[in-house]
C-alpha cells in the first residue's frame, strides 16, 4: 500500500490557503507541521464544552478535563512505548524538556565530570549543557560533523569515559536532515555508564520512537512538530532517573505538604509538572498523535524517503546549488545555498510563488560556521508534501536563480 497523500492533504484545512492567488506549497515543516482538522476540532470541543482545570475539581467538568488530559498521557506512553505512564511528563516543547533536564543536571555535576554534546544541535541542545556545564565547572566535548553532514562516530567513541555523566543528541537534525544511530550511540555511552538524552524534536513525527528501544534515559519532543499544538509537549525520563532528578519549577500540583518552612514533592509525574498545565493542548496533542499512530508507518517512511529522493535527484542537477548535508540516512531538512543570492533572498522569492520554506541559521549557528555559510535555505518535508509540490519547488527556484543572476 502506499500513503493516501491526497485524504491525507483533505483533513488539513489550511493547504487549501492561497498565497497571492497561487496554492500554498508548505515546505516549513520542520519549523512546525500544519494541524488536522481533529486537533483543531479537539481543541474547539476543550474551550466549549468542558474546559476547567484539571486533578482537584469537584464537578463534572474537571472529572471530564482530567479523563482526558490523563488519557493523553496515555496515548504518548503507547506511541513511544514507554514502560509507565508517569514517565510522560508534559512541557512546554522540547526545550523545557531539556532544560528541565540540564537545570537538574547543574546541580547533579561536579568539576571533574564531563558532558557531551554534537556539533549538529539546535541551540537548545547545546546552550542548556553549556550552562550546566559552566554552573559545575564541568567540561563539555562536542562530537565533531563530517563534510556530508553525519557524526563523526569515531571521535564520538574516544570521548566517552568514566568520566562521561551526560550524553545529548538529536534524533534529526533540523538542519541537515541527518538521521543519527541513536540506538549505537545509546549503547557507547551505556559503556561508561553515561545518561543520555535524544533531542527528538525533528525525530518524534519521522521515527518510530520506541524509548526502550533506544535505551536512552531523556527524550524531549515539541507536539507542534507532530501535528498536535504549539506551547506542549513531552519530556520522556526513566521513573527511576525522574524520581529523583532535582525539581526546578516549584509551585502548585508539584508539592506532596507544604509548612510555612518547608515542602515535600509530589510522586511522578506531578513532581515535575508545576503549576496548572496545559489542559487543551495536551489533549489535543493527544489526538494528533492518535491521528498520526492510525497511519500505516512504513507507507509514512516510503513517502518521506521518496519526496527526499527526488529532491535530492533534482538538487544534483541543479546549476549553482551546493545541498549542505549530505548524509547517507536523511529524513524531513533539506538544506542548501546557491552560488548566487543569500538565503533570505531565496525564501523571500520562494514567499512570492507560494513556496514556505525557511532561511537563516535555523539555531544551528555552531553548524553553519562549520560549513562556513551563514545560513541555508531550508525546505522540509510531512506527510502531506507531494513529488509535483517537489518539482514546482525547483521549477520555481529555477526562476529565482534568474532574477538573482
Ligand atoms: N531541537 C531541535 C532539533 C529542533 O528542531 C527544535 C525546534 N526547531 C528544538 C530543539 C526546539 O523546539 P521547541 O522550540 O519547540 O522547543
Amino acid at each position: 500500500m502506499s500513503l493516501d497523500v491526497a485524504a491525507i492533504r483533505e483533513q488539513f484545512p489550511i493547504l487549501k490557503r492561497e498565497i497571492d492567488g497561487k496554492p500554498l506549497i508548505y515546505l516549513d515543516n520542520a519549523a512546525t507541521t500544519q494541524k488536522p482538522q481533529c486537533v483543531i476540532d479537539a481543541l474547539v470541543e476543550y474551550y466549549t464544552q468542558y474546559n476547567s482545570n484539571v486533578h482537584r475539581g469537584a464537578h463534572r467538568l474537571a472529572d471530564e478535563a482530567t479523563r482526558k488530559f490523563e488519557g493523553a498521557r496515555d496515548i504518548i506512553k503507547d506511541f513511544i512505548n514507554a514502560p509507565k505512564r508517569e514517565e510522560v511528563i508534559w512541557t512546554s516543547g522540547t526545550t523545557e524538556g531539556i532544560n528541565m533536564i540540564a537545570n537538574g543536571l547543574a546541580k547533579l555535576l561536579t568539576a571533574s565530570d564531563e558532558v557531551i554534546v554534537t556539533g549538529m544541535e539546535h541551540h537548545a541542545n547545546i546552550v542548556t549543557w553549556q550552562q550546566a556545564c559552566k554552573a559545575a565547572g564541568a567540561t563539555l566535548h562536542t562530537v565533531p560533523v563530517t563534510d556530508k553532514g553525519e557524526l563523526d562516530l569515531e571521535v564520538y567513541s574516544s570521548l566517552l569515559n568514566e568520566n562521561t555523566k551526560l550524553v545529548a543528541f538529536p534524533h534529526v537534525s533540523n538542519s541537515l536532515g541527518t538521521v543519527n544511530p541513536i540506538k549505537w550511540m545509546t549503547e557507547q555511552a551505556k559503556r561508561v555508564d553515561a545518561w543520555v538524552l535524544v533531542d527528538g524534536a525533528q525525530g518524534i513525527a519521522h521515527g518510530n520512537v520506541d524509548v526502550q528501544d533506544i535505551g536512552c534515559d531523556f527524550y524531549a519532543f515539541s507536539g507542534h512538530k507532530i501535528y498536535g499544538p504549539m506551547g506542549v509537549g513531552v519530556l520522556w525520563g526513566r521513573a527511576d532517573l525522574l524520581a529523583q532528578w532535582p525539581v526546578w519549577q516549584t509551585g502548585g500540583e508539584m508539592i506532596a505538604t507544604v509548612t510555612l518552612q518547608d515542602a515535600t514533592w509530589n510522586v511522578l509525574p506531578y513532581r515535575l509538572e508545576a503549576g496548572t498545565p496545559n489542559v487543551g493542548d495536551a489533549i489535543a496533542l493527544g489526538e494528533a498523535i492518535r491521528w498520526f499512530d492510525a497511519l500505516d508507518h512504513a507507507d509514512v517512511a516510503a513517502h518521506e524517503q521518496a519526496l527526499m529522493t527526488r529532491a535530492t535527484e533534482l538538487a544534483k542537477d541543479f546549476e549553482g546549488l551546493r545541498m549542505i548535508g549530505e548524509a547517507e540516512d536523511k529524513v524531513g531538512a533539506f538544506s542548501f545555498v546557491l552560488d548566487e543570492g543569500h538565503p533570505a533572498d531565496i525564501g523571500f522569492l520562494l514567499d512570492r510563488q507560494g513556496i514556505a520554506i525557511r532561511t537563516g541559521d535555523h539555531c544551528a549557528q555552531p553548524l553553519m560556521a562549520r560549513f562556513n555559510v551563514p545560513g541555508t535555505a531550508r525546505m522540509s518535508f510531512s506527510i502531506y508534501n507531494t513529488l509535483d509540490e517537489v518539482e514546482q519547488f525547483f521549477a520555481a527556484l529555477k526562476k529565482v536563480r534568474m532574477m538573482l543572476a
